[in-house]
C-alpha cells in the first residue's frame, strides 16, 4: 500500500492523475517552445564550433560532424517553430511530436558529446557535456518515466562509449561523474518539474477564477444573457472585426410591448419570469444562429450579427417574431396580440466604414420607435440603402 501511494506520487509529481494530465496540456505547450529556442542556440553554437576546425586545423572530417550536429540543431528549430504556429491556431498538440523531437535532440547531443568528450579532446570536457546535458533536461517537463529513459539512456551511452575508447585511467571518473550526475538530476529533474507543474496548476486556477470573474462582470442575472457592459465592449470588436463575406453589420434594438401593463396585471415576480423565458429564447438564437444578443435595459434587449446580403436581414426580425409567437407569453392587457410581443429596430450599415458606435445605437433606437408607432410587434429596418 505504502510502495503503491509512493509509486503513484512519483509517476505524478505529487498531484492526482487527472490533475496532473490536465496540467501536463499546459506545460507540453512549454516543451515546444523550450524546444525551438534550444535548438536554435543548439545550431548557432555548433555551427560556430566547424569554423576552427575548419578554418585553421584543416580538419574536415571533424568540422563536418559540428556542421551536420548544426544541420540536425536546425532542422529541428524549423519543425519545431511550424509546429508552435500551428499550436497557436489549432490549439491542439501532437506529444508524440513533441516526445520524438526530444529524442532526436537529445540524440544530436549525445553523439556530439560524445565525439567532444570522448573521441577528440582531453578529459574534463566530457563532464561538461554531461552537465549539460542534464541541464537542457530540465528544460522540458515530461513524465518522470520518460525523463528516466532519456537520462539513462543518456548515461549509458556515454559510459560505454568512453569505456570502449578510453583508458581506465580516464574512463573512470568519467564514469563516476556521470553517475554522479545522472543521480543528481533524477532528484532535482524531479523537483524541478514539480514545482513548475506547481505554477502551471495554479496559474490555470487564477486563469479559470478570472474569467468567472469576468463572466459574472458581463452576464446579466436575471435573463443570464449578456448584460449592457458586455454589449458595449461586444458593439466597439464587432465594428472592427468582419470577415470578407460579411458585408453587412446589423444592430437591433428590441422592446418587449405593453410590459409596463403586464407587470401591473400579473405582478412584477410574473413580469421578471417573463424576461426570463425571453432571455432563454434569445440565447438559445445565440448558440443556433451566431446572433448575438444582450439585455441592455428593464426591458430591452439588443442584437448583433453580421449579414450577407441585406435582404435577409428581416429573416432574422422575422425568426425573433415567430420565437416570441411560439413562446406564447399569455398578455390579456396587450392591445395587439393575446401573448407578450416584441417591437424591433434594426439599423444595418455596410461594413469596412469608420462608424461611431453611439450614433448607429441611436439609429436603432430610432427604428424601435418607428416599429412602435407603427403600431407594435413590429419590425422596422433602417439603414444601408440595400437592406430595405
Ligand atoms: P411600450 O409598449 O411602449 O414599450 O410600453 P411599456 O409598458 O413596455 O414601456 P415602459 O417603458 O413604460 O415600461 C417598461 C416597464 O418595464 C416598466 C418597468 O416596471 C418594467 N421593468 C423594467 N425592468 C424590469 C424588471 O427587471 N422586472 C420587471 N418585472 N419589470 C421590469
Ligand atoms: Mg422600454
Ligand atoms: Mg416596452
Amino acid at each position: 500500500m505504502m510502495m503503491h501511494k509512493l509509486l503513484h506520487n512519483w509517476r505524478y509529481y505529487g498531484f492526482e492523475e487527472e490533475q496532473y494530465h490536465e496540467n501536463m496540456e499546459k506545460v507540453f505547450n512549454n516543451n515546444l517552445r523550450g524546444l525551438c529556442r534550444l535548438n536554435m542556440i543548439a545550431a548557432i553554437f555548433m555551427a560556430c564550433f566547424s569554423i576552427y576546425p575548419m578554418m585553421f586545423e584543416h580538419k574536415i572530417l571533424k568540422a563536418c560532424i559540428y556542421l551536420f550536429a548544426a544541420a540536425v540543431a536546425l532542422a529541428l528549430f524549423i519543425f519545431s517553430t511550424y509546429k508552435f504556429k500551428q499550436l497557436k491556431q489549432e490549439k491542439y498538440i501532437d506529444k508524440q511530436i513533441i516526445y520524438l523531437l526530444m529524442i532526436i535532440f537529445y540524440a544530436d547531443i549525445m553523439l556530439f558529446g560524445i565525439y567532444v568528450g570522448v573521441w577528440s579532446n582531453p578529459d574534463g570536457v566530457a563532464v561538461t557535456f554531461m552537465s549539460l546535458l542534464i541541464c537542457a533536461l530540465f528544460m522540458f517537463i515530461t513524465s518522470p518515466l520518460f525523463n528516466f529513459c532519456l537520462n539513462s539512456s543518456a548515461f549509458l551511452v556515454f559510459s560505454v562509449s568512453t569505456i570502449i575508447f578510453k583508458k581506465f585511467e580516464l574512463w573512470v571518473p568519467d564514469v563516476e561523474n556521470a553517475s554522479l550526475a545522472f543521480m543528481l538530476s533524477l532528484i532535482f529533474g524531479w523537483q524541478i518539474a514539480k514545482m513548475r507543474i506547481r505554477f502551471v496548476h495554479e496559474s490555470n486556477e487564477l486563469e479559470n477564477e478570472r474569467d468567472s470573474l469576468y463572466n459574472l462582470s458581463t452576464i446579466d442575472e436575471l435573463t443570464q444573457l449578456k448584460n449592457r457592459r458586455d454589449f458595449t465592449q461586444t458593439f466597439q470588436r464587432f465594428l472592427g472585426n468582419y470577415r470578407q463575406a460579411d458585408n453587412f453589420l446589423c444592430i437591433a434594438l428590441m422592446d418587449i410591448d405593453f410590459f409596463k401593463k403586464y407587470n401591473d396585471h400579473y405582478g412584477h415576480s410574473k413580469g421578471d419570469d417573463c424576461l426570463r423565458s425571453v432571455g432563454k429564447m434569445l440565447n438559445e438564437l445565440q448558440n443556433s444562429d451566431g446572433i448575438y444578443a444582450a439585455r441592455v435595459g428593464g426591458e430591452e434587449f439588443a442584437m448583433l450579427w453580421f449579414q450577407e446580403d441585406a435582404a435577409s436581414v428581416n429573416k432574422v426580425t422575422a425568426l425573433v417574431s415567430r420565437n416570441m409567437c411560439k413562446l406564447n407569453i399569455p398578455h390579456d392587457k396587450s392591445k395587439v396580440a393575446p401573448f407578450v410581443t416584441l417591437s424591433i429596430g434594426v439599423h444595418v450599415v455596410k461594413c469596412g466604414a469608420s462608424y461611431d458606435m453611439h450614433a448607429l445605437y441611436d439609429q436603432a433606437d430610432k427604428a424601435l420607435y418607428a416599429a412602435k408607432k407603427k403600431g407594435r410587434n413590429s419590425a422596422v429596418i433602417s439603414g444601408s440603402r440595400e437592406s430595405i
